[in-house]
């Protein structure tokens, strides 16, 4: 099936309040071309030059994601046009990421990314840090930042079941934080290989890759 076809699949069967993120990593700008064409304006990128080589050539109205690990010396890069980061873990990303805001002038949209996972390779906070960063009023003074909500990766494991109670555990704790910060609404969770299950545990935003553009390197 075509780029175009794997889309427009995948769109029809999500729900409506759903955003998908295309995940275009180590694709080509015709592969992007190829899903704007069809429509598609929301396209995750995991490495900051590459996302910018890409916004520089490709059409302006595309909504641009960072959604890895993301490092402090990288982020002035992206800060002018950046649509959302998904990846913040640390209270001095967010601190950088506000500063690169300021200069240019704008709020940049966050997620906080919770470590969910049993892999220790993964990123994020734990529950206790992220309710002591929300409980600190630290964010408020970040006035160039705007927590949209939360971000996280599932174990990459065959277990449907551990993968389903990782979801869920994220899911209570963005109902909890969403008491205090009441203006989040995203949940990203979710990608090609378990953003089914993602589905049914509460996400708003999956980041899909391989089941759009076909499988990576
Ligand atoms: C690569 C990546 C994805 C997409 O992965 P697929 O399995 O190809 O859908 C989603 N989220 C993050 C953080 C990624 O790095």
């Amino acid at each position: 099936m075509s780029i175009k076809d794997n889309l427009l699949k995948i769109k029809e069967s999500l729900p409506q309040n759903v955003t998908l993120v295309a995940v275009s990593k180590t694709k080509p700008l015709a592969d992007i071309q190829e899903a704007y064409d069809a429509g598609h304006r929301i396209f995750g990128e995991n490495k900051v030059q590459e996302m910018t080589e890409k916004w520089e050539s490709l059409p302006k109205d595309i909504e641009w994601h960072m959604i890895g690990h993301l490092q402090r010396n990288k982020v002035k890069y992206m800060a002018s046009f950046v649509a959302l980061v998904h990846g913040v873990d640390s209270l001095r990303l967010l601190k950088e990421i506000n500063k690169r805001a300021k200069q240019n002038d704008r709020v940049i949209p966050c997620l906080l990314q919770v470590h969910i996972a049993e892999e220790e390779s993964k990123f994020g906070f734990d529950e206790t840090e992220l309710l002591d960063l929300i409980h600190s009023g630290t964010l408020d003074s970040l006035q160039h930042i705007e927590i949209k909500g939360l971000m996280g990766m599932a174990t990459f494991t065959e277990n449907t079941q551990q993968v389903k109670k990782e979801f869920q555990s994220l899911k209570r704790l963005f109902d909890r934080v969403k008491l205090e910060l009441p203006g989040i609404e995203e949940l990203s969770m979710g990608m090609s290989g378990d953003y089914e299950i993602a589905l049914a545990e509460g996400s708003s935003m999956v980041r899909l890759g391989s089941s759009i553009f076909g499988a990576r390197n």
